[in-house]
Formats: C-alpha cells, sequence, structure tokens
C-alpha cells in the first residue's frame, strides 16, 4: 500500500491549476501528484465556458475591485488569497505555458478564441512534467488516517499524504450531479451553506411572458428582495425576455440574490426599466410625456406607442394597461396611456424561483471561508486544501469565477507541496 504525496479530486480550472502549481514548487516529485477525475476526460467544463471561447479572467480584477465582483458571506475577506495570486499572476502562469491571450472590454480569452486552448494547455503541461492523471476515476468516500488520508474510489483504495478537494458544484449539471464535493467535505467535518444556484434565469408570475417570449433589448434591472426598504441590486444591459422569465447578463448578476432570499422564504421583485437612458424620475421623463400627449393626441395607441421600443413590449403594455391598438388616445383613457409609458420605466414583477442548478453557471454558497485559513487548508482536517467553487465564493459573469478557481487553485497546490516539506 503506497501513500503518495497529493491526491487532487477534481480535474476542472481548480484542480488543474492546483495540479501544475503544485508540480511548479519542485519541492515534491511530478509524478506523485495524482490528479482523480471521474469523466471519461479532465477539463470537459472548461470546453463550454465563455460560450466556447473561456472567459479565463477580467482586466478589471484587482485588490481594490473584490468587493465590486465578488459574493459569498466573508467576500469582504477575499484580499487574504487574493493578495497572493490575482490578474498579472494568472497571465503569468497562462504565458508560461505558451497560451496568447487577448481582451474584448476587459475580458480575458485566449487569442485562439478556443476553450480548447486553455485545457490543452493544462494537458501537455501536465504531461510535461509527468503529473499522474487517472479518469474515469470517481472518489466515493474519504477517511482521514494517522499521516494522511484513503480515498476510495471506483478504481480501489489510494492513500495521500494530502489531499486537495476542487469537486466543483451542481451549477452546469445534470439533475442530482455535482454533490460530490459537499458530501466529502461535510464528512470530514465542514459544515454547507446552501448551496443556491448563480449567474442563472429568474422565473416570473404572471401570465405576460408567453407573449414577451424572444423580446432582447437594453434595460436596467433592480432586483429587491423584503418589500419597501429592503435591499436592492441593480444592473443593466442586454435583458431577454423568455416564455417564463427574465434572462440575459444583468439578470444573471444580480440573480444569486434571488436565489438566496428566495431559499429563505422572503418576497423578491424584479422592476425593469426598459428605457433606462432616461433620468430615474427626472424631468426629462415627464417633458417626455407630456410631448407624446401633445404630438400623437387623438392617434391611435398603436401609433402613440410605435417606437417606444420592441413591438411585442409595447402591445403587452398596451394590453395590461385596458389599451387596444385602434383605441384613439384622449382625454378618456389618457390616464391609461400615462400608466403604460411608466410602465416602461418601471416594470414589475414577481420573481418566484430560478432556473434549476442544471441552468446555473456558478453556485452561491458552499464551505465557509472561516473553515480554512490563508493557505486554504482546512481547519477541520489538517492535510485537506478546499479550491474552486466549493468555497462559499461566486463571482459576477467575466470571468472572475475562473479566476477565483486559478487563484484557489494555485495557492492550494502549492501549499499543499510546500507543506509537505516541513
Ligand atoms: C456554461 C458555463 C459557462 C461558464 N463560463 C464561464 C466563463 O466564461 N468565465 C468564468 O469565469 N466562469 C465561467 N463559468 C464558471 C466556471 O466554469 C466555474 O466557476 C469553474 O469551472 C469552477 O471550477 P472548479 O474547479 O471549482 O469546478 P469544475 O470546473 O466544475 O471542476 C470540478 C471537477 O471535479 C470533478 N469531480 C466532481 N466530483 C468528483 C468525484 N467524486 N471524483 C472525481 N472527480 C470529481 C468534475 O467532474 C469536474 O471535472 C461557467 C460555467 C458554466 C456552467
Amino acid at each position: 500500500m503506497k501513500t503518495r504525496q497529493i491526491g487532487i479530486i477534481g480535474a476542472g480550472a481548480s484542480g488543474l491549476m492546483a495540479a501544475v502549481s503544485a508540480a511548479w514548487t519542485g519541492e515534491i516529485a511530478a509524478q506523485d501528484i495524482v490528479l482523480l477525475e471521474q469523466q471519461d476526460r479532465i477539463g470537459k467544463k472548461l470546453l463550454v465556458t465563455g460560450n466556447g471561447k473561456c472567459n479565463l479572467t477580467n482586466q478589471d480584477c484587482s485588490l481594490h475591485s473584490l468587493q465590486d465582483y465578488y459574493r459569498g458571506a466573508r467576500a469582504g475577506e477575499l484580499e487574504r488569497f487574493f493578495s497572493n495570486y490575482l490578474l498579472e499572476d494568472t497571465l503569468a502562469c497562462f504565458r508560461r505555458m505558451g497560451v496568447l491571450l487577448t481582451a474584448r472590454n476587459g475580458y480575458i480569452y485566449p487569442l485562439s478564441g478556443q476553450a480548447s486552448t486553455i485545457l490543452d494547455a493544462f494537458r501537455f503541461e501536465l504531461e510535461r512534467l509527468g503529473v499522474c492523471v487517472k479518469t474515469d476515476c470517481q472518489v466515493r468516500k474519504v477517511q482521514r488516517q494517522k499521516d494522511g488520508f484513503a480515498v476510495e474510489t471506483g478504481k480501489g483504495i489510494l492513500h495521500f499524504r494530502r489531499l486537495i478537494l476542487a469537486c466543483g458544484t451542481p451549477a452546469g449539471r445534470k439533475w442530482g450531479e455535482g454533490m460530490d464535493g459537499y458530501r466529502i467535505a461535510a464528512s470530514l467535518g465542514h459544515t454547507i451553506r446552501g448551496p443556491w444556484p448563480a449567474l442563472v434565469q429568474l422565473r416570473c408570475a404572471g401570465d405576460c411572458w408567453k407573449g414577451l417570449a424572444g423580446v432582447r433589448c437594453i434595460a436596467k434591472i433592480t432586483l429587491c428582495v423584503g418589500g419597501k426598504g429592503g435591499e436592492t441590486w441593480q444592473e443593466k444591459g442586454e435583458l431577454l425576455l423568455t416564455d417564463y422569465g427574465l434572462s440575459g447578463i444583468p439578470v444573471f448578476q444580480v440573480s444569486r440574490f434571488a436565489s438566496c432570499a428566495l431559499a429563505k422564504g422572503r418576497p423578491v421583485r424584479a422592476f425593469v426599466d426598459f428605457l433606462p437612458d432616461f433620468e430615474a424620475g427626472g424631468e426629462e421623463w415627464e417633458a417626455f410625456c407630456e410631448r407624446r400627449f401633445d404630438s400623437y393626441a387623438g392617434r391611435r395607441a398603436e401609433v402613440f406607442f410605435a417606437g417606444l421600443g420592441n413591438k411585442k413590449l409595447l402591445q403587452t403594455v398596451m394590453k395590461q394597461n385596458g389599451l387596444k391598438p385602434q383605441d384613439e388616445i384622449g382625454r378618456k383613457n389618457s390616464r391609461q396611456a400615462q400608466r403604460a409609458l411608466d410602465s416602461l420605466r418601471h416594470w414589475e414583477a414577481e420573481v418566484v424561483g430560478t432556473n434549476p442548478f442544471s441552468n446555473a453557471q456558478v453556485c452561491a454558497g458552499g464551505i465557509p471561508l472561516e473553515e480554512v485559513n490563508n493557505d486554504l487548508e482546512s481547519l477541520r482536517a489538517q492535510g485537506l486544501y478546499l479550491a474552486g467553487e466549493l468555497l462559499d465564493v461566486d463571482g459576477k459573469c467575466g470571468g472572475y469565477n475562473l479566476q477565483w478557481a486559478w487563484t484557489s487553485g494555485a495557492i492550494a497546490g502549492r501549499q499543499a507541496a510546500r507543506a509537505y516539506k516541513n
């Protein structure tokens, strides 16, 4: 029964980074690092990131901006990890593996425009270093032993001095899959917050959605949790209306707050401004409405509203306010017309749920940061390191989640290798 130095469970973004980083320290022989992956190939999820282009980090990633992009119960503490590995380290790492990168609006991608370039870089580097990779090797159970861990896999029991848990989460996985990391961590004494789907679509109440499906427009969404005076989050960008509710990047960005609140039974509402370039509540909007009434008095409702947005949306606001397209706009229905105009600025929807984990890009919640030290070593099980999305850290769209995978993987890999020396 041979005990190997480092076992890494999960060959996704953080596990791959952990393996390469551990080997790069030169503290242990690469052959003594074993990467265990349940699927038939390593890094499969990487291939679908960024719509197949892999948005691997963001030029905006800096210690000053962490609070703008990362969420989680202890997001304010993330500097203790990111101060050891951030944007420059990520760029240097991929440069070292021979990958040319490019930036678009601050989002960083491989120059090839192919996520497979990033996966190939890891594959070839692991091969060059001689790290041991075992695919089709699902870890079922981990037990602590006096000098390390016994890891039960479908291919037998393996023994490691140190273990890095990098199993990821159910986000983007088939129903019921992706819970192993939480289960193993819990079996070793960790608590699990949530998890909740994040970067995901919002499902809304109401019967208007079928008529709105397919509408795309630049809009501002304000998510409100807890009723009047509750917390709010705001995002602007391209919104997509679907037959069940709201989608699109700005919706994804606020979705984790909806997920967490709904799980606690708190009410969630979304307000959409379909004309976000008017100053909210300002003179300009009122003056605009007045002009509209002056210029279009006596014209049909469909003419009055024409040009103010997507036709399906305009038809819906007219209908919701009791106006038919052929109705003449005049004194008798001016209130309805004003309400319809206003609803383009303050469209309100009750959020009743989110799409499931399989539609989510990441998970909010996970293993609390209070349960790891600055090296990402577990405070519950010595010799166990945690990396990636399993921890209670989730980022906005824009490369921030992969940056966390690289940061946490690199720290866990390096420190597991260095700790062995001690
Ligand atoms: C569709 C989609 C697009 C995305 N696009 C982006 C993007 O462009 N930019 C960005 O920053 N983020 C993006 N993300 C998020 C990003 O992919 C994740 O945050 C990141 O991959 C998390 O890395 P991880 O190592 O924690 O987990 P994963 O990458 O999920 O890796 C976990 C690995 O562990 C393996 N595993 C699990 N359990 C076991 C077990 N018991 N035994 C052995 N192996 C196991 C899994 O098979 C998997 O290979 C996207 C996510 C999705 C779903």
